[in-house]
């Protein structure tokens, strides 16, 4: 913890003292992950003993607290991966300048665990703008661009004429699809400096943790082998030279939000990967609460979080375990609270309610995914997934923003229980940042299903805003997610009082929730992705 934290603790600790509010003692929600986020559970890493221990205490909980299993064995059901190694010293990444020597990147690239890769790539690379192929939304980067047997370059943002939600369902889903059609043999990810949450040393460091597929293969956002990877942007003339471009105009474009040219680089791709690949296998959680009217009953609506984390590591900023007490420890003790709420309340809502609690987040979405494509409960009848994922409940609740609030009914039930306790829902600040498409709603979305996740949102010019900025750079994915870190408390009270009554408002109403007409992901309720 830096200096400047520890005094904004002394200030929130002081804070504290003078309501009553709970302590750390005091509060069942820190209860839960204290458990969850201590050294026993060793990080939670997908598929390791610390995260099955971590799904029996949650199965445990659900159960005392009246909750039905509802897994495909008891509360579990098991999920298969393939883990992925990149051989880091064994591996070589480099740039060749026509009739040039070749010039050694590997320190600059993060070669990507969670994308099974192509053993040796000779590609020449292709500046792709955004990498945005959405024709049928009037935008397409690949217009006239020939990527067959070429690696692409993109820059993560996108153009001011598509939303939010347009651009992370652009990368997420349309850019793997494209291409592996058009023929590409991979892509190497840039990131606009404004756009980066993590020192780039976070983000290499994370390059040699083990990456995870599912071992279901229809179900892979790649079908075959691919190179991908990610450039440390600050590196990023190197790829440039020579192309008439230089990448702070694309960088000045990007920031505008403006159209991105398309262009061959002077230099092409030399890529040599060694990684070895063993199969996991992982446990979702998943319970129910079933509903109480005798024709509503039939549908469901799904609470999720993801019990995940990166396990352990060379110690850095911590003592080698990453405890991710926010992420996702935070949004897993919100179910067991609401679970426990439900119970004291001897709530009776008219839809069921599945509290889904699942592995493979951290790795790309994937226990969500296998979920969402096979649920064990109510399959056909899921009308709703409310996610909590890193709330980060820093300083009192007042503002809330509602990932996916614009694209469905959804967001008129989460500004209706917001008014009701003083709660405002505001815009997503930071649209570039795609939060809609990078957690577990949005593989309901996916199959077509109306999803939220809701997070709390500094006032814009606060000192809020900047303790939320700081934890991003201190904290996000790194050791010092823990349990020494300063939480309000009230604040995270508050937030689960809002769940539940969102949760109730959203299973007692008398039709199931519905995309907006205008919503761009409307068209999955007709079409759902595989
Ligand atoms: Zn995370």
């Amino acid at each position: 913890m830096s200096r400047a934290c520890a005094a904004l603790a002394g200030i929130l600790v002081a804070g504290l003292a003078s309501a009553a509010v709970p302590d750390k003692d005091t509060s069942r929600w820190w209860g839960h992950i204290k458990v969850l986020a201590s050294n026993d559970f060793a990080g939670r890493l997908t598929g390791s003993p610390g995260y099955r221990k971590a799904a029996e205490y949650v199965a445990q909980v659900f159960q005392s607290e009246g909750l039905k299993p509802a897994g495909s064995q008891g509360y579990f059901q098991s999920v298969g991966f393939e883990s992925q190694t990149i051989q880091l010293a064994r591996s070589t990444v480099s740039l060749k300048k026509p009739g040039g020597a070749a010039t050694d990147v590997s320190a600059s690239v993060v070669i990507s665990p969670s994308v099974l890769q192509r053993k040796d790539t000779h590609a020449p690379l292709v500046f792709a703008g955004y990498g945005i192929h959405l024709p049928e939304a009037g935008y397409d980067d690949f217009a006239g661009l020939d990527v067959r047997g070429a690696v692409v370059i993109y820059l993560t943002g996108g153009p001011d004429q598509l939303s939010g939600a347009q651009r992370a369902h652009a990368v997420a889903e349309a850019l793997p699809r494209f291409l592996e059609q058009a023929g590409a043999l991979g892509y190497l990810s840039l990131t606009a400096p404004k756009n980066r949450e993590v020192p780039w040393e976070r983000q290499k460091a994370a390059g040699a943790q083990t990456g995870m597929v599912l071992s279901e293969k229809s179900l892979r956002r790649y079908q075959g082998l691919v190179f991908a990877g990610a450039f440390d942007e600050t590196k990023a003339e190197l790829l440039f030279e020579g192309s008439g471009h230089r990448f702070s105009e694309l960088v000045a474009l990007a920031d505008a939000h403006k159209p991105l040219p398309h262009f061959s680089t002077a230099p092409a791709l030399d890529a040599h990967v060694e990684a070895s690949v063993t199969p996991v296998a992982s446990d979702n959680v998943v319970a129910e609460l079933p509903g109480s009217d005798p024709s509503l009953k039939e549908e469901a609506v799904v609470l999720s979080a993801h019990l995940d984390h990166l396990g352990t590591g060379t110690p850095d900023h911590g003592d080698g375990i990453f405890h991710g007490a926010m992420d996702d420890a935070s949004g897993v003790a919100s179910l067991l609270e609401i679970a426990r709420m439900m119970h004291a309340a001897k709530a009776k809502p008219h839809r069921s309610l599945i509290f889904l609690v699942v592995c493979g987040e951290e790795k790309g979405l994937l226990g969500s995914r296998y979920f969402a494509a096979h649920p064990t409960s109510h399959a056909g009848h899921i009308v709703a997934d409310i996610n909590t994922d890193m709330f980060l409940p820093l300083y009192p609740l007042k503002r809330v923003v509602g990932f996916g609030a614009d694209e469905s009914s959804l967001g008129q039930d989460v500004r209706a229980v917001g008014s009701e306790v003083g709660v405002a829902l505001v815009p997503d600040p930071m649209p570039d940042h795609l939060v809609f498409v990078r957690s577990d709603q949005y593989n309901f979305v996916r199959k077509g299903t109306p999803a939220v996740m809701i997070a709390m949102s500094p006032a814009p010019g606060t000192p809020q805003e900047e303790q939320q900025k700081q934890w991003f750079m201190q904290r996000y994915h790194a050791q010092a997610d823990d349990l020494a870190q300063p939480v309000d408390l009230a604040a995270a009270d508050a937030y689960n009082r809002l769940l539940y009554r969102l949760t109730l408002r959203v299973a007692d109403a008398s039709s199931p929730p519905t995309w907006n007409e205008n919503s761009f992901f409307a068209r999955f309720a007709k079409q759902p992705l595989p």
